[in-house]
């Protein structure tokens, strides 16, 4: 009998190969838009090239290496990409507000604690709606943290760690404002930062800055080594990219790794995305970090194969970034930047209550309208699917689902005029009583 369920070993192959040839919806019904995708075809993999060059000819970016020299030194490095951010500036008659964002900061990791001048550098592309931020960061120091993460005089290229993904958010920024001069819904914030190798200290000021000014922060993402395709042992991808996010609700940063990969699969096709719901890879740490422990949706971008042998060493040379893979990886970014900028918030909370009409059978689902949503579209998926799977269009703010959601999950999205879809709010149970209320007598 046990043959009968068992499919033989042929069968199997043939079933396998067919499967692999038809990637999985993951699309989550997110749509293409038109100028978005033109403004892909911009991102130009010989800019991100020549950025990551002159990044490496600094020798050192180190936080603490030489800020009055010219030439070598993370000061250098900064007041460059201050201003090539101007120049895009200027071609877009100003769009952006481009600014160093300083903060002293003790170096824990240094034996002495010296306190650092950290300066990030900022875009800001405003949108109509100043209150919402998406942040895209990439950090611009480097170190040879294998011998000493204070070393701030030994040549250290960062050419990939992370010179890669510094170029691609500068890319980004380029791109963008002239695609956008006038800005989306929300604001936009492209953020280099440095003393990312000392414990993310420069990203984590930025995150407590913008929580402190009381702004909401749509999503706080980084691109962190994006330009290597071979690994040690020979290995090669060029085809994929790994977003990390913690899937956790009431966190959404597991709903933004889908969304970024229901994009990928609506604008970039032929390359895959490959979403891991961790915060990061195991042991390490990125820009990401500090939104997530804010409570910020967070996620990280990052190539699918690393050189241990390379990062944090000499020889994470420029020679070894395949710019046209970063590209690839930008084009990812923008895709997720512009739409979700676009889009107007998700509905602020949202409840679900068992239906007893029903039997139990259906679910009540309500939320509270959004400013700027022109429907609604509440989403499905079984406990057990890494993501949606059904998409039901709604014009008010309640929906009754005739789904068990004892067995599954729900969530809800704003879609705003021009069909651009917010993040999904995951349904939630009230609670039974208010906390510290008195249980109710037993029966
Ligand atoms: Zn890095």
């Amino acid at each position: 009998m046990i043959g009968k369920v068992l499919l033989s070993a042929t069968a199997w192959a043939a079933f396998a190969s067919a499967s692999a040839q038809k990637a999985p919806d993951v699309s989550i019904g997110l749509k293409r838009d038109a100028a978005l995708s033109a403004a892909l075809a911009d991102v130009s993999p010989a800019r991100i090239r020549q950025t990551d060059s002159t990044l490496v000819s600094f020798g050192t970016r180190n936080t603490m290496s030489d800020t009055a020299s010219e030439s070598r030194g993370i000061g250098a490095a900064r007041r460059y990409l201050y201003r090539e951010l101007r120049a895009y500036s200027r071609e877009c008659s100003g769009c952006l507000r481009v600014e160093y964002d300083p903060a002293m900061i003790v170096n824990a990791r240094h034996p002495q604690r010296v306190t650092m001048n950290v300066v990030n550098v900022l875009a800001w592309l405003p949108g109509r709606d100043t209150t919402r931020v998406i942040v895209m960061g990439g950090h611009y120091d480097s170190c040879v943290c294998r011998t000493s993460t204070n070393d701030s005089t030994s040549t250290a290229p960062g050419a990939d760690d992370d010179g890669s993904g510094t170029s691609a958010v500068m890319e980004l920024a380029r791109v963008m404002s002239k695609r956008y001069p006038k800005g989306l819904d929300a604001t936009i914030v492209f953020a280099l930062y440095a003393a990312e190798e000392q414990g993310t200290l420069g990203s984590a000021h930025l995150a407590q800055r913008l929580k402190d000014a009381g702004l909401t922060i749509v999503a706080g993402m980084t691109d962190d080594i994006v330009g290597n395709v071979v690994a040690e042992n020979g290995k090669t991808d060029s085809t994929s990219v790994r977003v990390y996010a913690v899937d956790s609700v009431p966190s959404l940063s597991g709903e933004l790794a889908r969304y970024v990969w229901g994009l990928g699969q609506v604008y970039l096709p032929k390359f895959e995305v490959r979403p891991t719901f961790r915060l990061d890879r195991l042991g390490r740490g990125g820009d990401h970090g500090p939104f997530q422990r804010i409570g910020a949706p967070a996620l990280r971008f990052t190539e699918r194969l690393e050189n241990y042998k390379r990062q944090h060493l000499p020889t994470d040379e420029f020679k070894f970034v395949n710019f046209g893979y970063a590209a690839n990886i930008a084009r990812l970014n923008l895709a997720t930047v512009a739409a979700l900028a676009a889009a107007p918030a998700p509905p602020d909370s949202a409840r679900q209550r068992r239906d007893t009409l029903s039997g139990g059978q259906d679910w009540d689902l309500t939320w509270p309208a959004v400013p700027g949503a022109a429907s609604y579209e509440v989403l499905v998926r079984s406990t057990a699917q890494p993501t949606y799977v059904r998409v039901i269009s709604v014009t008010g703010t309640s929906f009754l689902l005739d789904e068990e959601l004892d067995d599954a999950i729900a969530a809800v999205r704003s879609v705003g005029p021009t069909g651009a879809r917010s993040l999904t709010r995951v349904f939630q149970q009230p609670a039974r009583r208010p906390a510290g209320a008195t249980p109710p007598p037993a029966r």
